[in-house]
């Protein structure tokens, strides 16, 4: 095992590093310092939690001289604020001896205040890709010494819509500079990126992709609706085991509904964000579940990417995630930093499609697992959950309802529960077979 030392970081690094309790490189830094320090283009999958954010920080600045010029020479594309102000946190402790300027800049906010910083001078630019555009456009900013270019969360940022903008920053870089990617899942669209911008990259790769980390325990618990699954919560959540819980809703009228449904039981125990609450609130829920002063945070996907926080117990997919790349992300929270986790997803019939593409996705099965006696099953159905009933009905026979029950609960009745069949699975698969289907060793070495 190599040491930071080996790596050739600098000294006020090594010093940082060690305030902060770093000592041994993690296997995608021990592979990307090296790469980056090169100068070649660089591509890595990795997902959050395996120490990404220093793999490509430390060479980037042992690369970056003094000077005091205005013009930022790193730009960091990142997919969400909170993710802007976690880099920019991460840099500024790796620099407490060094000399360098970082600011971050994001959408949302004003932007006459980040003018004012950018024309201050500045030496990397950590930044969501819309915000740093229009900084760009209103002349303010110059990205004309840019040379080094990282894009950290690629898919998700070309999952949450910012493909247009990263192509218009792309176009107004200048064509000599060092592009560094970081990404999660290699999908087609990540592909085709770096296919059109990449020079003969070094493509690195740790957790094959689609693989979660192994320390992450999975479980499915098959729901008939949204009130067992509300029962469900009410119930484990008492246990002591449940310390720090992650809970993805598929969107803000969901999430606000649940934390109504679970405040009572748990009063001061719990917060919940998206993209309604302001960036202030999300900062400060954030901060209060990471230090523990709340336990429960409900969250929908696109606030919670990104958010690094440590020690997360459970990660409870309330709802199917729209994508199953989002639920790699998502249990991506939990058995960070070496901890292990646990992922919770609860399933109702009609997220049998997803949860099948999740497992071919990932290459694994997600084990199913009983309900809890003391979970009672409601039969109360949600608005939209009798719209939906009453469109099973209009289906007939083609998706037979699932019963909850006995059956329901056994491993081996996991594939009889909706008869998907052969060919049905074939379709999934030829959805997905490039390239997420590939066997592990295949992959990235094309
Ligand atoms: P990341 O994947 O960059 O989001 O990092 C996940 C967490 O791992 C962060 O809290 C880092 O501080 C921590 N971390 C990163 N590198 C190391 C390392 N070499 N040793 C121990 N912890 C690390």
């Amino acid at each position: 095992m190599k040491s930071f030392e080996d790596l050739k970081i600098n000294k006020p690094q090594l010093k940082a590093l060690n305030d902060l309790g770093i000592e041994t490189p993690t296997p995608i830094q021990e592979k990307s310092i090296p790469a980056i320090l090169s100068g070649h283009d660089m591509v890595g999958l990795a997902q959050t939690g395996t120490g990404k954010t220093l793999a490509y920080l430390l060479p980037v600045l042992k690369l970056l001289p003094f000077s005091d010029q205005i013009q930022p020479r790193v730009l960091i594309l990142v997919p969400t604020r909170e993710l802007v102000a976690q880099v920019v946190e991460v840099a500024r402790d790796l620099t407490t001896y060094q000399n360098v300027r970082i600011e971050g800049v994001y959408g949302g906010v004003n932007i006459n205040t980040q003018k004012e910083m950018v024309s201050q001078g500045l030496d990397i630019l950590v930044a969501t890709p819309g915000r740093v555009y229009d900084l760009a456009v209103s002349g303010v900013l110059r990205l004309a010494s840019i040379q080094k270019l990282v894009l950290d969360e690629v898919d998700e940022m070309l999952f949450v819509g910012f493909r247009p903008q990263i192509m218009n920053i792309l176009d107004i870089l200048p064509r000599k500079r060092q592009n560094i990617m970081f990404s999660a899942t290699l999908t087609e669209e990540v592909d085709d990126l770096i296919q059109s911008f990449f020079k003969s990259p070094k493509k690195i790769e740790i957790v094959p992709v689609g693989t979660p980390l192994e320390k992450i325990r999975q479980k499915g618990f098959p729901v008939p609706n949204y009130n067992t699954k509300v029962n469900f919560l009410k119930q484990v959540l008492k246990e002591e085991s449940y310390e720090k819980v992650l809970v993805f809703t598929k969107n803000k009228k969901i999430a606000d509904r649940l934390f109504e449904n679970l405040n009572e039981f748990f009063p001061d125990e719990l917060d919940v964000i998206h993209s309604n609450k302001s960036q202030n609130y999300r900062f400060q829920s954030v901060d209060r579940f990471q230090e523990g002063s709340i336990r429960i945070l409900i969250a929908t996907d696109i606030v919670s990417r990104g958010m690094d926080i440590l020690g997360v117990s459970h990660v409870i997919n309330f709802d199917a995630p729209k994508y199953p790349e989002q639920y790699i992300h998502r249990i991506g929270r939990t058995g960070r930093a070496r901890k292990s986790g646990e992922a919770i997803f609860l399933f109702t019939p009609a997220d049998e499609e997803s949860f099948l593409e999740i497992e071919i996705l990932m290459q694994s099965e997600i084990p199913i697992a009983t309900l809890p006696a003391a979970v009672e099953i409601s039969k109360v159905l949600m608005p939209e959950e009798k719209d939906r009933s009453s469109e099973k009905e209009i289906q007939g026979k083609k998706n037979p309802p699932i019963e909850p029950g006995a059956a329901f609960h056994e491993k081996s009745d996991k594939n009889k529960k909706v008869n998907l069949g052969g060919s049905y699975k074939r379709e999934i698969k030829k959805k997905y077979k490039k390239p997420k289907t590939r066997p592990p060793k295949s992959r990235g070495k094309k």
